[in-house]
């Protein structure tokens, strides 16, 4: 995608600009196997790089008061599971959300990291599609979130193969069902008449994939008194995001490219310095996403606390913007892909442009957030 004319994206109740503006950074949207196989290529093809297949993770050994981790022992799942210690000077624990490297640290007598946990009870329904061509018109990528008087959430995307990946997301009380029937009539409450019919018409290349999910989980590594040389711990191993923001790979990339300046200045103080490098941008990621399922969940529970209602009302004014201001909606972009720092929309210019664009918004009498069925902008 090179243009906002390309995209259909309601973040916040709000439909952000459809200028045919060509943005500074283009995105893609590959599958996640294709892109996994991608990286996975060009990690295999490193001359140091060994890739030791069917492997199972299952303990960490160490050695020295205090102890110091020393590899790790590995099980081969392939030969009748013979259990072997793989050596290392440096062991990365990438076993995302279901590590076990808090149980294994308690073993060496390292206190276990405090667990954060949102509850948030969402489902996931995705499948592929093959769409007639032209049935969607200019728009190639279709992004619909929750917001709190429809916590569902819909997102559409091309894919290599010239397919569609599809995939309907809703809170408790509002799950999408793999059943065909229930599933188009959950595309209906969401998606504009003419996406609808385009998915209605569609050939359908897979059975719905349903997936839950039940609480975003934080791991507070960076709040650690002692952890032992010789490790680290990465993506959702340290932080599993609500799937429904998509912030999950960039933010393990981001830890990675962390991870690698941290390396240069040696092993002193590596684990905490890299937690440290990476609490900031995970701290960010995770009040985006905690700010907005607070919001689209309020009428389950008790009123977000204060802070937070601020914080939401601000990015509210931000997201009206973005429906008149293609300028404005290329920063929320960025910052979304985490390409830019939340300071970037604080400028004098970018506030003074926000203020405008709200003016110019209540002058025409805007209504926030106006009701799914009536997609009021032609797509
Ligand atoms: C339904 C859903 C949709 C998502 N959509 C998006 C999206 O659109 N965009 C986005 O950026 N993120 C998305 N995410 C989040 C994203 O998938 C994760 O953030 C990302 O995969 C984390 O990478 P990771 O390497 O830390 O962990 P993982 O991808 O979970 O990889 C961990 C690997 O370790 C292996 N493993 C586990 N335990 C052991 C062990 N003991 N020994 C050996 N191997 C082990 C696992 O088999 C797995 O291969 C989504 C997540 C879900 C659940």
């Amino acid at each position: 995608m090179r243009s906002l004319a390309e995209l259909h994206f309601v973040a916040g109740g709000h439909l952000l600009s459809q200028a045919d503006r060509l943005q500074k950074e283009t995105a893609y949207q590959p599958s996640r196997p294709y892109l996994e196989h991608q990286v996975r290529a060009r990690v295999t093809a490193l001359p140091n790089v060994r890739v030791l297949e069917r492997c199972e993770a299952t303990g960490l050994t160490a050695s020295g008061t205090p102890s110091r981790v020393t590899g790790a022992r590995i099980v081969r799942l392939t030969d009748g599971g013979s259990g072997e210690e793989l050596l290392a000077d440096l062991v990365i624990d990438a076993t995302g959300r279901g590590s076990r490297t808090m149980r294994w640290l308690s073993g060496l007598g390292y206190p276990e990291p405090a667990e954060e946990r949102v509850p948030v009870d969402v489902k996931y329904v995705t499948r592929q599609l093959r769409l007639a061509p032209g049935a969607l018109g200019a728009r190639r990528i279709f992004l619909i979130g929750a917001i709190p008087e429809r916590p569902t959430a819909l997102a559409m995307f091309p894919q290599e193969g010239d397919r569609h990946l599809l995939t309907l997301g809703g809170y408790r009380g509002h799950h999408p069902s793999p059943e065909p029937a229930r599933f188009l009539e959950f595309v209906r409450t969401i998606a504009p008449p003419r996406v609808f019919a385009a998915i209605r018409d569609a050939e359908a290349l897979n059975d719905p994939v349903t997936n839950r999910y039940a609480s975003s989980l934080r791991r507070r590594y960076d709040r650690l008194r002692r952890f032992p040389a010789g490790l680290v711990v990465i993506g959702d191993a340290i932080c599993s995001f609500n799937p429904l923001y998509g912030q999950g790979m960039t933010i393990t990339a981001l830890e990675a490219t962390a991870l690698r300046d941290c390396l240069p200045t040696g092993e002193a103080d590596l684990a905490r310095r890299f937690f440290r490098a990476t609490a900031g941008l995970i701290e960010l990621a995770w009040r985006m996403g905690y700010g907005n399922d607070i919001a689209v969940t309020a009428s389950d529970g008790p009123p977000p606390p204060r802070p937070i209602r601020i914080t939401n009302a601000l990015a509210d004014r931000l997201l009206a913007a973005t429906t008149v201001d293609a300028v404005v909606a290329e920063r929320f972009l960025e910052l979304s892909g985490f390409l830019a720092p939340p300071t970037a929309l604080l400028r004098p210019a970018m506030l003074t442009r926000v203020l405008a664009a709200n003016v110019r918004l209540a002058r025409r009498g805007h209504r926030l957030q106006p009701p799914a069925e009536e997609s009021p902008l032609p797509c």
